[in-house]
C-alpha cells in the first residue's frame, strides 16, 4: 500500500466543471486510477472524514463545504505516491501554490481549495478504505 495515496476532488472544483481536467493532471503525472467513485457526502461522513480537524476553529466550515455537493473519491497508484501528489496539487492555501500545480490552477480559497490528498502512507490506506471496499481497489 506504501505506493498508494488516496485523493477526493472536491464540491467547488465538482461545481465549476474541473473534474475532467485534474484527472487529466492525474494522469499526466503519472498516477494509476485504481479506485474511483462520484458520491455526495453526508455532514456526519464528511465530519467523520475530517474528524483529525474537530477541535480546529474551521471544522464548521469544512464539514458544511464537503457536504454541499458531490465529489470524485479516488485511490492513486505510484512510486512515492503521498509525497509526489502532495506535490502535484500545492499548498494548501492556493494563493500559497507554485505554479502548475491544481490548486494553484483551480482552486478558489483556503477553505475551497479543490482537491484532497492523503498526508501519509498510513492515512492514505485509511482513507481509501473509507470510500472504498477491497473489491473496489484494483
Ligand atoms: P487536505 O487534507 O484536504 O488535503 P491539507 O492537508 O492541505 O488539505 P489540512 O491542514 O489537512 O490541509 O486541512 C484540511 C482542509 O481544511 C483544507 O484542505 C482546507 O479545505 C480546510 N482548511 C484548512 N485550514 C483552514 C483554515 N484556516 N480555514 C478554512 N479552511 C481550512
Ligand atoms: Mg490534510
Amino acid at each position: 500500500m506504501s505506493n498508494r495515496t488516496f485523493t477526493m476532488i472536491k464540491p467547488d472544483a465538482t461545481a465549476n466543471g474541473h473534474t475532467g481536467a485534474i484527472l487529466q493532471m492525474i494522469n499526466a503525472a503519472g498516477f494509476r486510477i485504481v479506485a474511483m467513485k462520484m458520491t455526495h457526502l453526508s455532514a456526519d461522513k464528511a465530519g467523520a472524514f475530517y474528524a483529525v480537524h474537530k477541535e480546529r476553529p474551521f471544522y464548521g466550515e469544512l464539514v458544511e463545504f464537503m457536504s454541499r455537493g458531490p465529489i470524485t473519491a479516488a485511490i492513486l497508484e505510484k512510486e512515492n505516491a503521498v509525497e509526489d501528489f502532495r506535490k502535484l496539487i500545492g499548498a494548501t492555501n492556493p494563493a500559497n501554490a507554485d505554479a502548475g500545480t491544481i490548486r494553484k490552477l483551480y482552486a478558489t480559497s483556503l477553505g475551497e481549495n479543490a482537491v484532497h490528498g492523503s498526508d501519509s502512507n498510513e492515512n492514505a490506506a485509511i482513507e481509501g478504505d473509507f470510500f472504498f471496499s477491497k473489491l473496489e481497489q484494483f
